[in-house]
């Protein structure tokens, strides 16, 4: 009857189709097989797998509901801003995409009733499966959502399929080198089984779920096993993914009404013919204004529910939260602030429990038996109260954190920044994503006019330092680099050699923004002049002297912000983003300096 069982699953598709063709011959063979045999085995467990995929026939998929609901999307509006806070012109670019995804169902419907009216149903036996309904609107781009860690890529990818009300599934593709994970292994293999792809579908039971490509940046490319990237283009090409070919499968799967969504942390390792099929949505970070709403909203909240506390008994004062966020976080996102909130949270509840330990033994065996009177009453048995009516209620204030987190982990150490000859404060942006001062450190020793770079850089930002010390050198006498003695200026600096470092030494670093701190740097160190602590600068140099833009704008704004440098010196084809990107509370507290030139550079930080 098990035998029986899946003919019954296998006359359920769809009569005509390639899926029960191959279940029906299958399952021939499988009746010729004795059981118990390998042979056996792996014939019944594709016959599982063969139907068990969400086919046209055997997928509950009504995209009719998101056609009838006339609220539709206003409902997603709510949903999106029910999870997530702030992101506002990323909620908008999705809600245009929800409203594109509505409009092209509304589409397709209106093409299927015109279609109806003549029996082209699968009624017909033996019509060839062609879908006559295929979706003939332009295909939406698929979304992909590039941003550090922490920043909610993966929560906003499940905030769309609950305002769709479609299943989701996440696939990481971080470290995938093997195509077969992908697509499958050929059923030759032993303990062969589909690719990640089909798992998702049959875990979704339906064949429209919205399914997140988690960490596309960081798939493999071609190798001995195959290629992943090519499989995952495969999967994402609107023109291909109508018939997927798993290789466990084998028989084509349409892809068409999944709902992809990609996530990466950079843009840089992706290829260029993935990126071409998707439309990036980027998210940048959160200021630490954002971070204490998201704090106060999202993640207190969670953590107290997740610790089995109650809202009303534990708060946070938002200089304590403050604290946590600059003191204990370092990050663009808000996931290590989440874990800390969490950390805090758990003390808390330990207090709690001890508390109530201690009230209920003094109270005894009557307490007990009163308590589970009130458990059999009251089911949600959550009490804050003692028997005695005592409440429990903790607050936690900022002096108290260093107890329960220990000692902060960047206390300040950017603020306590010296002037002084030869160092300048650069801005950069961490693998973390999240932005901040770097003091550029030079010196000079006797020499002979070489450069010396230190501090794990890379070659690009080599170079910089190289066109840096060049320009100083070449324009040494209208910088008044003299240095007395009636020495002939452009020589000065062949008798010495200068010496640049950029701490913390252990870290890579790379890229060409620190082209003009360098240069500020090496003039301060032959010049004598300081450069003021407040002021902090990116940009990249040419060695004709001239500033040109550079990324990540953004964090670098806010975390030059946060060391409370006052004053920045920024690329004048950057002014765009520091006006689109920067919160107004923040670029009111500071004093930008667009420049186009080294020289208008100079000017500003000397
Ligand atoms: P990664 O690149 O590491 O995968 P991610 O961008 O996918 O990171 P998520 O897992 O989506 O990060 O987010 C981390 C946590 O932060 C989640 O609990 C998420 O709900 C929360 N979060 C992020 N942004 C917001 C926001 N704007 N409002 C509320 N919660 C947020
Ligand atoms: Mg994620």
């Amino acid at each position: 009857d098990d035998l029986a069982d899946l003919r019954r699953k296998i006359e359920a598709l769809d009569v005509g189709s390639e899926e029960r063709k191959v279940g029906i011959r299958e399952w021939r063979r499988l009746k010729r097989i004795p059981q118990g045999s390998v042979e056996n085995g792996v014939i019944r467990s594709y016959l599982e797998w063969l139907t068990s995929v969400p086919w046209p026939s055997n997928s509950t998929t009504t995209p009719l509901d998101i056609l009838k609901d006339h609220s539709f999307l206003t409902r997603a509006r709510a949903q999106l801003d029910a999870d997530h806070y702030g992101l506002d012109q990323i909620k908008r670019r999705l809600m245009e995409y929800l409203a594109v995804v509505r409009l092209r169902a509304l589409a397709d419907a209106a093409q299927t009733q015109t279609q109806g009216d003549n029996p082209s149903t699968d009624a017909s036996p033996g019509a060839a499966p062609t879908p006559p309904t295929k979706s003939k609107g332009v295909k939406g781009p698929i979304l992909l959502f590039v941003g550090p860690p922490g920043t909610g890529k993966t929560s906003l990818g499940q905030s769309i399929a609950k305002a769709l009300g479609r299943p989701f599934q996440r696939i990481s593709l971080g470290g995938v080198r093997d195509e077969a994970e992908i697509r499958g292994h050929r059923r030759t293999y032993v303990a062969s089984s589909p690719g990640s792809i089909v798992q998702a579908l049959r875990k979704a039971g339906r064949n429209d779920p919205v399914i997140l490509l988690d960490e596309v940046d960081k798939v493999g490319h071609s190798n001995f096993h195959g290629d992943p990237a090519a499989a995952l283009l495969e999967v994402l090409d609107p023109e291909q993914n109508h018939s997927f070919n798993d290789h466990y499968i084998n028989v084509p799967i349409d892809l068409s009404q999944v709902l992809f969504i990609c996530t990466s942390n950079t843009l840089d390792t992706i290829s260029a013919p993935l990126l071409d099929r998707c439309e990036v949505v980027e998210l940048s970070g959160y200021t630490y204004d954002e971070k204490m709403h998201i704090a106060k909203r999202f993640l207190l909240p969670k953590q107290i529910c997740a610790n089995g506390l109650s809202d009303s008994q534990l708060t946070l004062t938002d200089d304590a939260l403050l604290h946590v966020a600059t003191m204990y976080t370092r990050e663009a996102g808000v996931r290590s602030l989440e874990r800390a909130i969490g950390a805090v949270v758990r003390f808390k509840a330990v207090e709690w429990a001890e508390w109530l330990d201690k009230e209920n033994g003094a109270m005894g065996e009557e307490w007990n038996a009163k308590q589970n009177e009130n458990r059999s009453e009251k089911q949600d048995g959550n009490t804050n109260v003692n028997g005695s009516g005592k409440e429990w209620r903790a607050i936690v204030e900022a002096h108290e954190l260093e107890k329960i987190l220990g000692i902060p982990r960047w206390d300040g150490e950017e603020r306590d920044r010296e002037e002084k000859r030869g160092v300048v404060y650069g801005l950069v942006v961490t693998g973390m994503g999240e932005g901040g001062i770097l003091p550029v450190e030079s010196t000079a020793l006797p020499g002979t006019g070489r450069l010396k770079l230190t501090g794990s850089l890379g070659d690009v930002i080599k170079e910089s330092g190289e066109i840096a010390l060049s320009w100083v050198k070449t324009h040494a006498f209208e910088l008044g680099i003299t240095a007395g003695r009636g020495v002939d200026p452009l020589k000065v600096p062949d008798v010495i050699d200068v010496h640049l470092h950029l701490p913390a030494g252990a870290q890579k670093k790379d890229g060409p923004s620190a082209g003009i701190a360098m240069i500020c740097a090496f003039v301060s160190l032959l010049s004598g002049a300081c450069v003021p602590k407040d002021i902090a600068m990116t940009g990249e140099i040419t060695l004709r002297g001239r500033v040109t833009p550079v990324g990540g704008i953004r964090m670098k704004v806010l975390g030059a912000h946060r060391a409370q440098i006052r004053k920045v010196i920024l690329p004048w084809a950057n002014r765009k983003d520091v006006e689109h990107d920067v919160a107004l509370e923040v670029r009111r507290e500071m004093q930008f300096f667009f420049v186009r030139t080294i020289d208008e550079a100079l000017d500003a930080a000397f």
